[in-house]
């Protein structure tokens, strides 16, 4: 019989595991119940460095039911290295991972098992509806989704890190020993057979979100190149700045011919191009040094997390 592991990475979520805990086991115990699932399935948290008590309640929460199960962090590593750590530390035959905060809805679980009994390897769970979301935030990510698709990148939509992966497919991530983690741009090239399941995205259940606008701005840029040496983003930045701005020198030099006594013969057709081209060299300057403090940080083969204790 299958044996599941739901897989939740914790960062300062003193509020929430408790109850998240308790639903989980109800879900678990409903499940070995009914046959689905074998009773030595589990539920593992992943503690990414947490500056609260969130470990010493997976202690607690251990000690008072086995099947929890925790998997300390040395540091605060981010979502995805955490989430990692959880995909490749925990045994199981089915890994399902959600977030902490029961924002994904825990009843798609069970037809997430049921895809995966019909023969896939990987079920995606996807939100059919983003309405518990802010406007910015729900607008950010589908231009976000947008911009991806039209680099080229294969990601689903409304797909976040809620989903179900077989043990096959688990080995072969392993393969993937890329630093610049993006967890759901790498998924879909593994391949296997795979399957969705809607569900609705509930609000966070307590506590804030751990994903404050710079760090998801953060990961999104992650997504795309990777996280790129700080210089190098000024460098894009300014250079766009100087090309906008010299299309303004452009347009009031026009003014200025046009409408006023102030124009300097030969004045606008050299001072604008040397901005704009200059910008337009710096802008690029700094897409070729996005890419290149990518391979900087591939070629440290660092580790991507430290595991410091297990439960
Ligand atoms: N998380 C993590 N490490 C971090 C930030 C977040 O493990 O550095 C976890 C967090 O505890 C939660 C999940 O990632 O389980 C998603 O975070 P959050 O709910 O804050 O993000 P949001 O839903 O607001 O995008
Ligand atoms: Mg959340």
């Amino acid at each position: 019989m299958t044996t599941l592991n739901l897989i939740v990475p914790c960062y300062n979520e003193e509020e929430v595991i408790t109850e998240t805990c308790s639903r989980l086991l109800a879900l678990l115990d409903r499940l070995i119940g009914a046959g689905e699932v074998s009773d030595e399935s589990r539920i593992t948290f992943v503690d990414d460095g947490s500056r609260d008590r969130t470990w010493s309640i997976i202690e607690t929460m251990h000690a008072s039911d086995a099947r929890c199960r925790g998997i300390k962090l040395s540091r605060n590593r981010g979502h995805q290295n955490a989430l990692l750590a959880g995909l490749t530390v925990a045994e199981g035959d089915v890994l399902v991972s959600l977030d902490a905060d029961l924002q994904d809805d825990i009843e798609a679980i069970p037809r997430m098992l049921e895809e995966y009994r019909k023969g896939a390897e990987i079920v995606f769970g996807v939100r059919h509806k983003r309405a518990c979301d802010t406007f910015f935030k729900r607008f950010t990510a589908q231009s976000y989704y947008k911009t991806l698709k039209a680099l080229g990148v294969e990601i689903l939509p409304g797909h976040a890190d809620f989903r179900l992966m077989s043990r096959k497919t688990l080995d072969a991530l392993k393969d993937f020993q890329e630093v610049n983690l993006f967890l759901r741009g790498i998924i879909p090239l593994l391949g296997f057979r795979t399957a969705i399941v809607e569900y609705e995205r509930a609000a966070r259940f307590a506590g804030e979100s751990k994903y404050p606008l710079a760090k998801m701005l953060a990961f999104a840029f992650d997504g795309i190149t990777s996280f790129s040496a700080v210089p190098l983003q000024w460098s894009t930045r300014i250079g766009a700045l100087l090309a906008l701005g010299s299309l303004g020198f452009g347009a009031w030099a026009v003014y200025a011919r046009l409408f006023t006594d102030l124009a300097v013969p030969g004045w606008a057709s050299t001072v604008v191009p040397m901005y704009f081209l200059g910008g337009i060299q710096l802008l690029f300057l700094g897409v070729i040094g996005g890419y290149i403090s990518k391979t900087y940080a591939e070629t440290k083969h660092r580790p991507r997390f430290i595991v410091e204790r297990t439960l």
